[in-house]
């Protein structure tokens, strides 16, 4: 047998690359690397779910005052100081980038700051110069975020880039309607920026149940996002070009033109190594013929694979369209001793499922315990305010297979229903008319992400609603509905 370096190689130190880097060394004694070019614990822990869900934490203390006060407080709202609130950010930050770096060296995976790209099947090139034998090699360098194919698109910013503004907009328009526009027009939102959002289809979170995502619409719009669907944008430029002058501006409506255009100069814009400074304010035409202002613009427009310019086509690994790494059930490529899991392959983009990916890949390459990965059932929350959990089918993809039942309910909760708030809840199970399962379950609430967990639980165990009838309330509490929805709202 030929000798390498290390029996594991990984390519990119995000959630899945230094969980399955840390079981290859730590549980099945194996000799691994691992090369990061970036900051440790990709973009989970560094510019995704960890700083974002902080994010929302902070925009979600700006209700707290008016809800309080109806329960007897006498509070004011405050403001918001967005770089105290960022400088603890980054501390943060870097105490997990610190949590991964040991948790690697302790399982005693030999690391690299550098970026690896493929030589062959068995050899990996860095940055450094130098070049690492592997018997085998897992690529889990994760995605980064799109921009449209416009021009002055690089004027925009994208989710990587909010984390180093150095002051928030005081206006911005939000381009798409997946998860990531919708969390952050609500976040910025409640933080205080005036927040549009353009996307281009009927309704936002295409994909997810139909009256989930109408009722976090309705909600985002009660809440003041100023939300269009079936816009997109057309044109964008700086606005201190022609555009600038008669272009009416986002915040016309609450102060006057030239004391807009005074806290427009005042915006710092953002800094961005890879790109330069950009300062806005950035002039935007859309699809209804609206011509406006923003301080910033933010591309939500979706994410692709990080697979470019790393010699995968070159050794024989198959790329799909977007440039994702084409791989077998168990993560396996084209190539016997090159795996991928993660973002890079686009299966599910979902951190808890690249670990279990990178899991089942040690599994299978390290303890001769071939195991696939179970893609089904995955529970998942859009933190949206109001929140949506979902597992499982939606009503319409259940109802494309067979015949369902649906259970439904629409309520005001209790908390803030007494503060007066018009805030809705929805608690939603499709179930198999043929033998009762639940196929899925959708919750649009605070907290829905907690609720959902436990929901996909129940679900991913095959229950029944017969299961769920049989559960007692937890009263009283928001989430008892799903258990005492006794008739259907409808068949279909
Ligand atoms: P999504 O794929 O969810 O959404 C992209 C959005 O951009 C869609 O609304 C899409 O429209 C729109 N879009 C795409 N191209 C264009 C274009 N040229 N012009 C205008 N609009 C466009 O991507 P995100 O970036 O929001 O998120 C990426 C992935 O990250 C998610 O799919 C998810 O897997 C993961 N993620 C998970 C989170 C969580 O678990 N809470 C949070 C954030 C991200 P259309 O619908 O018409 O295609």
């Amino acid at each position: 047998m030929a000798d390498y370096d290390y029996d594991l190689f990984v390519i990119g130190g995000g959630s899945g690359g230094v969980r399955a880097a840390r079981v290859a060394a730590g549980e099945a004694g194996a000799r691994v690397a691992l090369a990061e070019d970036d900051r440790y614990g990709g973009t989970c822990v560094i510019r995704g779910c960890v700083p974002k869900k902080l994010m929302v934490f902070a925009s979600e203390f700006s209700g707290t005052a008016d809800v309080a006060n109806a329960y007897g407080w006498n509070m004011t709202s405050g403001s918001f100081d967005w770089s105290g609130f960022r400088s603890r950010l980054n501390t943060e930050l870097d105490r997990l980038e610190d949590v991964y770096r040991s948790l690697l060296k302790n399982s005693g995976v030999e690391t690299f700051d550098a970026r690896a790209t493929l030589k062959d099947k068995h050899t990996v090139a860095l940055s450094t110069g130098e070049t690492k034998t592997a018997k085998t090699i897992l690529i889990a360098t994760g995605g980064r975020p799109v921009r449209p194919d416009l021009p002055n698109a690089d004027l925009g910013i994208v989710s990587d880039d909010i984390f180093h503004l150095d002051t928030l907009p005081k206006s911005i328009l939000i381009i798409g309607g997946g998860y990531i526009a919708c969390e952050f027009a609500c976040i910025l939102h409640g933080l205080g920026v005036q927040v549009t959002q353009y996307y281009r289809g009927a309704q936002i979170l295409r994909g997810f149940d139909d009256e989930a995502r109408g009722l976090i619409a309705e909600a985002m719009r009660d809440r003041g996002i100023e939300l269009h669907t079936g816009t997109n944008i057309v044109q964008m430029g700086p606005a201190s070009d022609d555009h600038s002058g008669p272009v009416p501006t986002a915040s016309d409506a609450a102060m006057g033109a030239s004391a807009q255009q005074e806290e427009i100069m005042a915006y710092g814009g953002v800094k961005d190594d890879a790109q330069g400074d950009r300062t806005g304010p950035v002039w935007v035409k859309s699809t209804n013929g609206r011509e406006q202002v923003f301080d910033a613009v933010l591309f939500a427009t979706g994410r692709d694979p990080n697979s470019t310019d790393m010699g995968l086509e070159e050794v024989g690994i198959e790329v799909g369209r977007r440039g994702e790494i084409l791989v077998d059930e168990y993560s396996k490529t084209a190539v016997d001793s090159v795996y991928a899991i993660g973002d890079v392959t686009n299966r599910v983009n979902l951190t808890p499922v690249a670990i279990r990916e990178g899991m089942a890949f040690v599994e299978t390459a390290f303890k001769d315990n071939p195991t696939a990965v179970d893609h089904s059932l995955i529970p998942s929350a859009v933190f949206t305010q109001p929140e949506m959990g979902t597992v499982g089918l939606s009503e319409e993809d259940a109802r494309e297979k067979e015949e369902v039942e649906v259970y439904c309910t629409s309520f005001r909760p209790m908390r803030t229903a007494f503060a007066g708030k018009p805030d809705r809840v929805l608690m939603k199970l499709v179930v198999s008319k043929a033998n009762r399962t639940v196929l899925g379950c959708h919750i649009v609430a605070p907290d829905a992400g907690e609720m959902i967990q436990l929901a996909g639980v129940a679900i991913k165990m095959g229950a029944t609603k017969e299961d769920f009838d049989r559960t007692v309330a937890v009263h009283p509490t928001m989430s008892e509905e799903i258990v005492t929805m006794r008739t259907p709202m409808r068949t279909a």
